[in-house]
């Protein structure tokens, strides 16, 4: 098999093969850091972690370099900690401090808060995680260049990309030019040659987060989004590299800017041979949104389940396609990784090799859904005595980030039942073996019935009683 990935510029899956096959080089836009995640933005964490996994992978078979495996893989994914809904932010959370104060305050909560969530859904450390005011120096040469060449113009003391100066710009989303105006919600200010032009740069008001500007203007300013990914992918990948992804509501307007800016910078056919975009997630059928009270943050949810169990669920569905975020999913999610645990207790991941067919359902465009069913397939064999499938499910897991330890139903229903009194139950399964013993039925069918009302489920064997919390 070759690895096959769809690419939203081309509208097709094709073979992938790193444009140098010593090095393969991937970006994905990361979090602004002002809020807490919610579990729609866990998703692109997941999948290109799954994808950086799979590159390594073959890396390491020496799938690109004629077998050496020596092909290294970048891994980059930003973190935008300049930008206006940061300083909204801080002005309404800390009003009495003076903004940057307020705004590091606010960037290093949430950056704290990001790299703990993504840590406890399974995801590797990318290779650079670069920021974005790390960066204002890349940022800035960039748009003298964008200046220079004629794709950009200085407008009271912004700095604007021209838009009609790249003739083939929307290629990407490939929308018609009045949808793109009402999607990029472009307010059309009176300095702009054309609506669509984007800006590049700004200036700051005072106590605004500020450098010394570009192009010849006096005034200190600060970036635009945009122009903070085509500065960081270029700093740490180069021209163009291979894979540029994040989710699909970035294809327009950032995507497709990143893409005026760094072509038109570089005078280069491409920015990124692969674009992948992960598809939208709602919430049990609904539109995730604030107002409609189902905004589920993955810190709520890391508080019910481990993240080896969000993780899977994601997993469930494959990354381009929309996304049903469910209770249902996420208790069949806790039923299969349980079932695995109990099924490879014994196994040693020593013995056992990623799976042929789960690696031949990745190489498809990442197919996560196929691949889980083939975990099923080995699971089944592991069930009938197959002591080689229970190692390979084992080592399947590892590779794929799934900490089956961690997956323990017992264990997440004892953390959701906060308040269970372990040494309660078992002084009640003791009086009710007492009162079995004294052949006292109704005394020992009594406490079974309490403990029952407790969510406790009893079973007796020879060698005594056990209990478990029921589902
Ligand atoms: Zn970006």
């Amino acid at each position: 098999m070759e690895l096959k990935l769809y690419d939203t510029l081309t509208r097709e899956k094709r073979v992938f093969a790193p444009i140098d096959p010593q090095y393969v080089r991937m970006y994905r836009c990361g979090p602004t850091v002002y809020d807490f995640a919610h579990i729609g933005n866990a998703r692109p964490d997941i999948v290109f972690d799954v994808l950086f996994r799979l590159l390594r992978h073959l890396a390491k078979q020496g799938v690109w370099d004629g077998g050496k495996g020596e092909t290294t893989v970048t891994y980059v994914r930003n973190i935008t900690d300049v930008d206006d809904k940061i300083n909204a932010r801080a002005a309404e959370e800390y009003p009495d401090l003076p903004l940057n104060e307020a705004i590091r305050k606010v960037t290093e909560k949430t950056d704290r808060q990001f790299h703990e969530d993504v840590a406890a859904l399974g995801c590797l450390p990318p290779t650079v995680e670069p920021r974005a005011t790390e960066h204002i120096a890349e940022m800035r040469m960039l748009i003298e260049r964008l200046v220079q060449s004629g794709n950009a113009y200085v407008a009271e003391d912004n700095v604007l990309f021209s838009v009609p100066s790249m003739p083939d710009y929307g290629k990407l989303s490939k929308r018609p030019l009045d949808e793109m105006i009402a999607g990029a919600r472009v307010d059309v200010a009176p300095y702009k040659r054309d609506p669509m032009d984007f800006v590049l740069w700004k200036p700051s008001k005072p106590g605004e987060p500020a450098w010394p500007s570009p192009a010849g203007i006096a005034a200190p300013g600060r970036p635009g989004w945009h122009i903070e990914c085509s500065a960081m992918s270029w700093k740490h990948l180069g021209e163009t590299f291979d894979i540029h992804g994040g989710g699909i509501d970035l294809v327009f307007p950032h995507h497709e800017n990143e893409i005026a800016q760094s072509r038109c910078a570089f005078h280069t056919p491409v920015m990124a041979n692969f674009w992948m975009h992960n598809g939208f997630l709602q919430v049990e059928g609904e539109k995730m949104s604030k107002s409609l009270g189902n905004f589920v943050t993955i810190h709520d949810l890391l508080a019910d389940w481990p993240g080896v169990i969000l993780r899977f669920q994601m997993l469930m569905t494959h990354y381009r396609q929309p996304m049903d975020w469910t209770m249902a999913n996420t208790e069949r999610a806790v039923t299969a990784l349980d079932t695995f645990r109990h099924l490879t207790h014994t196994a040693n991941p020593a013995d056992g090799r990623l799976a042929e067919a789960v690696l031949a359902s990745l190489e498809d465009d990442l197919n996560t859904p196929l691949a889980i069913a083939e975990l099923h397939r080995l699971a089944d064999q592991a069930r009938n005595g197959d002591y080689q499938a229970a190692c390979d499910l084992r080592a399947t897991c590892d590779f794929f980030g799934l900490d089956l330890r961690a997956a323990s139903l017992q264990e997440i229903l004892k953390r959701q039942h906060g308040d269970i009194d372990e040494n309660k139950i078992e002084s009640l399964i003791a009086a009710r073996t007492m009162a079995r013993k004294a052949k006292n039925f109704a005394e020992s069918d009594r406490i079974r019935d309490e403990l029952t009302a407790m969510g406790v489920v009893l079973k007796d064997s020879k060698d005594g009683t056990t209990w478990e919390l029921a589902r």
